[in-house]
């Protein structure tokens, strides 16, 4: 079934006239929402933790930003922007007990709400409103004048009331120029984190590593693999980006085109597509939800640990040194 996708014509922002939006946390997603919803003519408070960076940022593009309770307590719309492992803890400690009944409680991944990390009280529907895309673009975008798509669904307390609220909500921070579409709060949780794990960020950082490591150890150059196997990464997907698989291979020489036809399917094997299975059904059960939050309740000592070694692979260290002789690349440190 193809998908219902909505425009800002669709959208009536008269819905949130009269309504303050909290936006807690100020981070990727924070600052864009808060921002552009603020040049979009809504009102717009600011929680953030008086001790994070955040705070000082949030003052420093004019807004007052208040502790995360009470912007929740005076607002009638509040957006939970916080990092996802910890949104379930602090909703339970500082949020829950200062909503009431009319507010809407929202959020920008349905991780919390699908998982039942998060529940709304009664009265209280809930509403997610999710950039397909970081909040630096979110903002950027909008700013040019275009837009971030946007997905928006509403949770089982939620109506169509509730719906149209998010589809305004979505056309004020710029999504409704780019095309809003309606999805579902499982949807969206199991897709995104299936999306993130298999094939952008897992699946994707595990075949350039793979192959890096392939040409190394069979004694090429490191730089000659930094190019083949990350580097040129891009300049494939931009071709994907424009024009899909079929444009990537329209530009790409014969001889390419023929190599991916006969060796693609060898790396990308059966095993490898039961693996994406299992991997789905870990996301739909919520293990790897438990499993996420576990760590992070824990301490997150193996994430830590996982962060630092993944930051001294080879491709990294190599990367650092190329990466500072291409001067037209926006280089970032971290
Ligand atoms: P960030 O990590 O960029 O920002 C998190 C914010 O939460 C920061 O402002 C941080 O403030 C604040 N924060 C963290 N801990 C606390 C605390 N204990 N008390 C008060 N404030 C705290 O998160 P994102 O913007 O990336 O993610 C927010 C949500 O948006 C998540 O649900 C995510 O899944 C979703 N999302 C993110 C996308 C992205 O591209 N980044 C895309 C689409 C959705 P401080 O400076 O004080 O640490
Ligand atoms: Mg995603």
């Amino acid at each position: 079934m193809a998908a219902e996708i909505f425009y800002d014509a669709d959208a009536d922002l008269k819905l949130l006239e009269n309504k303050k939006i909290a936006i807690l946390g100020y981070g990727s997603q924070g600052h864009a929402h808060a921002q552009n919803l603020r040049d979009s003519g809504c009102e717009v408070i600011v929680g953030a933790r008086g001790e994070g960076p955040s705070y000082e940022l949030a003052k420093s593009h004019g807004f007052s930003p208040m502790s995360l309770q009470q912007a929740a307590e005076e607002a009638d719309i509040i957006n939970l922007l916080l990092p996802d492992e910890r949104q379930g803890d602090l909703y339970e400690q500082e949020l829950r007990q200062v909503l009431s009944p009319g507010n809407i409680l929202m959020c920008s991944h349905g991780f919390n709400l699908h998982f039942g990390y998060v529940a709304a009280p009664d009265g209280v529907p809930t509403l997610l409103v999710a950039p397909k895309g970081p909040g630096h673009l979110v903002r950027s975008e909008y700013l040019a004048g275009g837009g971030v798509p946007c997905l928006v669904a509403v949770g089982d307390t939620g109506d169509e009331a509730t719906f149209q609220v998010g589809l305004a909500y979505a056309s004020a921070i710029g999504g409704g120029r780019a095309g809003i579409i309606r999805t579902t709060i499982a949807e969206e949780t199991e897709t995104d984190l299936f999306g993130e794990q298999a094939v952008l960020c897992g699946g994707l950082s595990a075949l350039i590593k793979a192959g890096f490591d392939t040409l190394v150890e069979a004694g090429y150059q490191p730089e000659m693999a930094y190019f083949e196997c990350m580097h040129e990464v891009k300049l494939i997907v931009d071709l994907f980006y424009q024009g899909g698989l079929n444009y990537m291979r329209y530009s790409i020489s014969n001889t390419a085109e023929y190599g991916d036809y006969t060796r693609g399917e060898r790396i990308i094997t059966e095993e490898t597509r039961a693996e994406m299975k299992k991997i789905l059904a870990e996301i739909k059960s919520g293990q790897f939800a438990r499993e996420w939050i576990d760590e992070s309740r824990s301490g997150g000592d193996r994430f830590d640990s996982q962060r630092i070694a993944e930051r001294t692979h080879g491709v990294e260290q190599i990367g650092k040194e190329l990466r500072r002789l291409m001067s037209w690349i926006d280089e970032k440190e971290v």
